[in-house]
């Protein structure tokens, strides 16, 4: 039986489908090799509420790389670790203004992360982690990524091999936060399990299950498990309306109104808490490296069900 809010919802997820399918604009990452061969014309939408209804249009159970989402729960992790005050003291929470991968914006802040939104932040943020070794390190992280989905995700070899193999710059960051004392593990290893953590497949219905754990104080709908303590659950929000939309978070904040986060992959998901989570995917991004496809299909659900985190009412 459904109730009149989840009529709404599958009526606004099948338009935002309908009215973008044939979108064009945008190109897929090319920066990593993987990424480039993906089919362009891919394309889902999904809502997860926190009763644990599932809306999908399109391609809503073909997997992506989960990339940047990724920072998400390795923060998720760590936070829950460390504690949310340590957390906050050694990775910081502001926007850089920069691109998510720039060393401009470590030399402009003595080497420091800032948020761990932006590679930096994150690859401290892996290295926050608690481990014994690299391998306790990369099951604990894929652990929690597979606790916030409800799914035992997988490592896509192919991805991480394309990405380990061209990951320098994330390398050379790593250096420059060891340098700076914000490294918490070896450097090298950091980046190796920051990639790794990267290369797991999703697809948007795991997204959304990943928003939906978030809309709803940390206890994932579906499974019913509790996946990440209440109290760290408005860090991550406030993380993500800061810095999850890369250098376009302030116009996410301005147009959409809900804590987002993107990933080079294609993935966007937004959070509407104690509501909804809605996730998109289509693999061209725009040149801040955001889903074209799945921003304006996002857009239009949040319109449609008229969520905005500003709104009174
Ligand atoms: N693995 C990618 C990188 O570190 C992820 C970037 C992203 O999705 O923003 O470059």
């Amino acid at each position: 039986e459904r109730s009149p809010r989840n009529t709404e919802i599958a009526a606004a997820v099948s338009a935002a489908y309908a009215t973008h399918r044939a979108d064009s604009g945008g190109a897929n990452a090319s920066y990593i090799p993987y990424l480039a061969s993906v089919d362009s014309s891919l394309f889902a939408v999904a809502v997860v509420t926190v009763d644990g209804s599932v809306h999908v249009a399109g391609d809503s159970h073909v997997d992506f790389a989960i990339e940047s989402i990724s920072k998400l729960t390795t923060m998720a992790l760590a936070m829950s670790q460390i504690g949310p005050d340590a957390f906050h003291s050694k990775v910081g929470a502001d926007p850089t203004g920069m691109a998510f991968n720039s060393v401009m914006a470590l030399e402009m802040h003595s080497d420091l992360p800032l948020s761990p939104m932006v590679n930096a932040g994150a690859m401290a943020s892996t290295s926050l982690v608690v481990a014994k070794d690299a391998e306790d390190r990369w099951r604990q992280i894929l652990k929690m990524q597979s606790e916030f989905t409800g799914r035992d995700l997988q490592l896509s070899e192919v991805v991480n091999s394309s990405e380990q193999q061209t990951n320098f710059h994330n390398r050379a960051i790593a250096w420059l936060l060891y340098g700076g004392g914000a490294m918490h593990c070896d450097p090298m290893e950091a980046v190796e399990i920051y990639t790794r953590q990267c290369s797991t497949m999703i697809s948007a219905v795991d997204l959304a299950t990943m928003g939906a754990t978030l809309a709803f104080d940390g206890v994932n709908p579906v499974s019913g498990a509790r996946v990440v303590e209440s109290e760290l659950v408005p860090h991550l929000l406030a993380e993500m309306m800061m810095e999850g939309m890369y250098t376009r978070s302030g116009d996410w904040a301005y147009t959409v109104g809900l804590p987002g986060k993107s990933g080079v992959g294609g993935g966007v998901v937004a959070v509407a808490p104690g509501e909804l989570a809605i996730a998109a995917f289509s693999p061209p991004l725009d040149e801040a490296g955001n889903s074209v496809r799945a921003q304006a299909a996002i857009a239009d659900v949040a319109t449609a069900l008229e969520l905005g985190l500003f709104r009174s009412r």
